[in-house]
């Protein structure tokens, strides 16, 4: 009776229940060629131009498993903390697809490559870890693309380019309990993926897919309630709106008295619900068997020890270190470690800087700030450009205001700090003649203040410093003439 419910709960109903939700995510391995055979795996070639009679599914046709897949697989295995069986295996998957020539997909069922993982999510301002119960290895089946909108126009055709390209499962345990905590682990999980470097998990060119396993119950309750698979879940955001909606729909499935059915569900964008495709098909259903065509994968110690000492700095480490040996915020460091691309580009303001607190101020605030949400690799000014900027704050050359003006014009102008200090004139004055002769003019042009000063109303002299600032045009050294002032006015 499920199926037909169109309504969703209420608040107060939903309030009652706690939602249990697993993921399942795949990722492309950015190998250059396909996991079973020598086709070039890459993305834009005209359609069919890479395959081969392996990835074809051509009668005969025998695969080799490709190791770079393997390494990927493996550093993917331990970014996400999991322990790699040094005896995994591949299977055959059976199903009936049109872009699946093979009529089977190779993946891993009983021996996975990888198992007993975490990723660390923060949960109401508390670190949670959710397990990663597997990770493993498989071919991507080809793509259909259904073209027309008349009956009597209507095609699908059938691009077997993406066959055989490498994928990862990534399968969690049932360990989150809210939307948020779903998108933060899609979040962190995406994050780790794109800084080990095996795939660049753009999910428009479904190098990243997320499948959502989600049920509700009773809050106390001990016993899991029945699940729904959702599907086609096409960014983060959708998820997360998926996973509201489809918990929504299942409080009040049970509310009104009826029982969830264990099915697969297709989100749908246009209406933001979810509708039922079909009854979630069990392990049987595809009759897994061990792939008689490949020899078992073992990964020696010698082999898991070299990947590991291989492996990139993770972000968590990152964002550590980045606390502990530059002195930065909580706040800042997860900041700069977002990417890789920004941790580096930090690191080098920071080098050329020599001031890394004052480098990440600037680099969160005036840099992310320029580039309003575009990427770190369109940053108007390079890094050693912006080191040399806070460079010449740390050392006091100029003021802080003054390296806001010219930052301005190092973004439209594309010149080094020095070149537009050098040709505006802008260097802060700090030398005390030169201050001398503007405090002088300022005590003189303000006899009032000045008086007020010496009898006790010493706020005034900020003021005073502030007339100062406006002689020099901004270029005095605020300090100096704070000391100059209250010498000469003693
Ligand atoms: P299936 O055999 O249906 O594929 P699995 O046990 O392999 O189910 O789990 C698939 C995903 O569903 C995993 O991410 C797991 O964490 C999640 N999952 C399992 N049981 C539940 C449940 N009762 N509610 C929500 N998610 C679940
Ligand atoms: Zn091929
Ligand atoms: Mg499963």
């Amino acid at each position: 009776m499920s199926s037909g419910i169109a309504s969703v709960a209420s608040p107060e109903e939903i309030a009652k229940y706690e939602p249990v939700i697993g993921l399942e995510v795949h990722v492309q391995l950015n190998t250059r060629t396909k996991i079973f055979c020598g086709c070039p795996a890459r993305f834009g070639a005209p359609p069919n131009t890479n395959v081969c009679p392996v990835c074809l599914g051509l009668p005969g046709a025998l695969p080799v498993l490709n190791r770079e897949a393997v390494e990927m697989a493996i550093q993917a295995a331990l970014a996400t903390h999991c322990r790699v069986n040094p005896f995994s295996r591949f299977a055959r998957k059976n199903y009936f697809y049109p872009d699946l020539p093979k009529g089977y997909q190779i993946s891993q069922y009983d021996q996975p490559l990888a198992e007993h993982g975490w990723i660390e999510v923060s949960a109401g301002g508390a670190r949670k870890r959710i397990g990663v119960t597997r990770i493993h290895l498989e071919d991507d089946a080809g793509k259909s693309i259904h073209d027309g909108f008349k009956d009597s126009d209507r095609y699908t055709y059938v691009d077997l380019n993406r066959s055989g390209t490498p994928l990862i499962e990534i399968v969690s345990e049932p360990n989150l309990r809210s939307s948020e905590e779903a998108y933060e682990y899609l979040t962190e999980l995406k994050q780790v993926i794109e800084y080990v470097g095996v795939s660049e998990c753009d999910m428009e060119k479904g190098q990243l897919r997320c499948d959502a396993n989600v049920s509700v119950r009773l809050k106390g309750a001990e016993k899991f309630g029945t699940k729904a698979e959702v599907k086609n879940l096409n960014s983060f955001r959708f998820a997360k709106l998926a996973l509201d909606y489809e918990i929504a729909r299942q409080v009040a499935v049970i509310e009104s008295g009826g029982r969830v059915e264990q099915e697969t569900r297709l989100y749908n964008v246009a209406t933001g619900e979810t509708a039922g495709m079909r009854s979630k098909e069990h392990a049987h259903d595809y009759r897994y068997f061990p792939e008689p065509d490949l020899v078992p994968l073992r990964v020696s110690e010698a082999w898991l020890e070299r990947i590991r000492a291989e492996m990139p700095e993770l972000p968590a480490d990152k964002r550590q270190r980045f606390i502990e040996s530059y002195g930065l915020r909580e706040y800042d460091a997860q900041v700069l470690t977002a990417t890789r691309a920004i941790s580096d580009y930090f690191e080098k303001v920071a080098t050329a800087a020599g001031d890394p607190r004052t480098a990440a101020n600037w680099v969160t605030g005036d840099l992310l700030g320029a580039l309003k949400g575009r990427d770190i690799s369109e940053a108007p000014v390079s890094a050693e450009q912006l080191g040399e900027l806070v460079g010449l704050i740390a050392k006091g050359e100029i003021s802080g205001k003054l390296a806001k003006e010219i930052f301005a014009k190092m973004i439209e102008t594309g010149d080094a700090a020095r070149v537009i200090i050098d040709r505006e004139g802008l260097r802060q004055i700090s030398d005390t003649g030169a201050l001398g002769q503007m405090v002088d003019e300022v005590i003189a042009a303000n006899p009032k203040q000045v008086e007020q000063y010496k009898s006790g109303k010493t706020a005034v002299l900020g003021f005073l410093v502030g007339q100062v600032m406006k002689v020099s045009k901004g270029q005095a050294n605020p300090a100096a003439v704070n000391e100059l002032l209250r010498a000469k006015l003693l």
